[in-house]
């Protein structure tokens, strides 16, 4: 690891359970010689990993609440150090009194995600399981959380090994070939190289169609809804939705508008923008929300046109035209014929050309039901969640970056491996390349400011 584990670390504490009231309250000290700290709360130290009831004491010796003790002797901790939780009462100020003593004898306050970082630092998690611990805090969706929970458990990272050992193992070969170029061409043939290689970027290929799954889990998608009054907007977001689909919480960090509704798919989160919203008004209120619906809709990774499966012939009115005119071209795009049932058309989905564009048609009802599943399947193939979800390991954006810069490096390398004769140097290079991008999503190769940026949206006392 690059990161050297800090010499002394000084001790950190902090309450681990949200603001707010509840049943239990945690505080949570993480750092070197906790003992005269919990002697000073608690009145003695408890035997390791035994809860031990105690009644938490100020300075003057009067009692400030009674709780459990643990504590966990380093290294078998969370972060590698000692730690130390007191579980009192859940109330904001009996835990910040519980807190205040802490700091009084000696912790200072955790920032946000510093005893997972301390974690990270100490070995106990590579740095791919330690931002699925903020995953599955932040997780949305039922699948997301279970997805997080596998990348917390080493799923991901054991894919990234597995790729960096292929790679060390090419990478063997082709220095051995450097340092005996005279037989360079024997030595990349005997080691079967551009065979290996071939295999590598396979294997690299699957990895990243699962992470991109994996960061749509995290991310979700912003899907805009185009379609005149009565076509069945609502009922078609109802049938989506289902029963306990429906109760999806907010995306952290995106803020729910009037006309937003999230719903999942497959396990990824759906935001939905309905541009009923968006026609034209003198109410300046209303404007703002017009104003905050278009930015969604630009930022929206596909549209769904609903039309009525009778009126398939006739012409959207002109305010749906002039959305989708303003919609970028590339944006994709589903049309969907509601009210099947009343067409006497069966459920079916095909592809068609309009405008020069290849859009999928799905014919559906939302009243019935039927073909609803259809329209699912085409917004995950739309978007390239061509994966299942129910395996999937979370990941981020910046993995996906990440393997995608190490897939450019190996397609550079398979470029030079098949020239003639093969530039040996090149070709080293690219693979090298490859293994730094990869490092970086376990965390072996990493900077410091990836480090604050990763860690600082953590929640204080994780
Ligand atoms: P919105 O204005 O686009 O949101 O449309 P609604 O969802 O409110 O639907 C308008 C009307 O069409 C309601 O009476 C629905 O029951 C009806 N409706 C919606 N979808 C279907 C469908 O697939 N088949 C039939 N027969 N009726 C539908």
């Amino acid at each position: 690891m690059s990161v050297p584990p800090s010499a002394s670390p000084d001790t950190i504490a902090a309450i681990a359970t949200p603001p707010g009231r509840g049943g239990v309250g945690i505080v949570r000290v993480s750092g070197a010689g906790l003992e005269p700290l919990i002697e000073g709360v608690a009145g003695r130290v408890p035997p390791p990993r035994v809860a031990t009831v105690a009644t938490f004491r100020d300075g003057a010796g009067a009692p400030l609440d009674q709780g459990l003790v643990l504590h966990f002797p380093a290294p078998a901790s969370y972060t590698g150090e000692a730690v130390v939780e007191f579980h009192g009462h859940g109330g904001p100020s009996v835990l910040r009194l519980v807190l205040g003593r802490c700091v009084e004898l000696g912790a200072r306050l955790a920032e946000p995600g510093e005893f997972t970082k301390r974690a990270y630092l100490n070995g106990k998690l590579d740095l791919a399981q330690a931002e699925s611990v903020a995953d599955l805090i932040d997780a949305a969706t039922a699948t997301a959380a279970r997805a997080a929970a596998r990348s917390l458990a080493g799923a991901f990272s054991r894919e990234v090994h597995a790729l960096v050992e292929s790679l060390t193992e090419l990478r063997m070969y082709t220095e051995a070939t450097l340092d005996f170029p005279e037989e360079d061409v024997e030595f990349l043939r005997a080691g079967d190289v551009e065979h290996r290689l071939a295999d590598l970027r396979a294997q690299l290929a699957q990895v990243l169609a699962h992470a991109r799954t994996g960061a749509l889990l995290r991310e979700g998608l912003t899907v805009v809804l185009v379609g005149e009054p009565n076509v069945g907007k609502s009922s078609l977001l109802n049938a989506l939705a289902r029963e306990e689909a429906a109760i999806v919480t907010p995306i952290p960090g995106t803020t729910r508008d009037p006309v937003e509704r999230v719903i999942e798919i497959a396990g990824i989160p759906l935001t939905i923008v309905d541009t009923a919203g968006l026609r034209d008004t003198d109410d300046a209120v209303e404007r703002i929300g017009i104003a905050r619906t278009w930015a969604a809709v630009e930022r929206a990774d596909l549209v769904v046109l609903i039309v009525d499966a009778r009126a398939a012939a006739h012409a959207l009115p002109a305010a749906e035209r002039a959305i989708l005119a303003r919609l970028p071209a590339a944006l994709p795009r589903v049309v969907v014929h509601n009210k099947a049932d009343l067409a006497a058309v069966a459920a079916h989905a095909d592809a068609r050309t309009d405008d020069g564009a290849i859009a999928r048609h799905v014919w559906l009802s939302a009243k019935t039901g039927d073909g609803v599943t259809l329209l699912e399947r085409e917004v995950l193939a739309v978007v390239g969640a061509d994966h299942a979800t129910e395996d999937a390991y979370l990941a981020r954006e910046r993995h996906v970056v990440a393997l995608r810069k190490a897939a450019d490096h190996l397609t550079a390398a398979a470029g030079h491996v098949a020239a003639v004769p093969p530039p040996i140097e090149l070709f080293a290079e690219e693979l090298r390349e490859a293994q730094q991008a990869l490092a970086a999503i376990t965390g072996e190769f990493s900077a410091d400011d990836l480090l604050g940026v990763i860690f600082g949206r953590f929640c204080i006392g994780k």
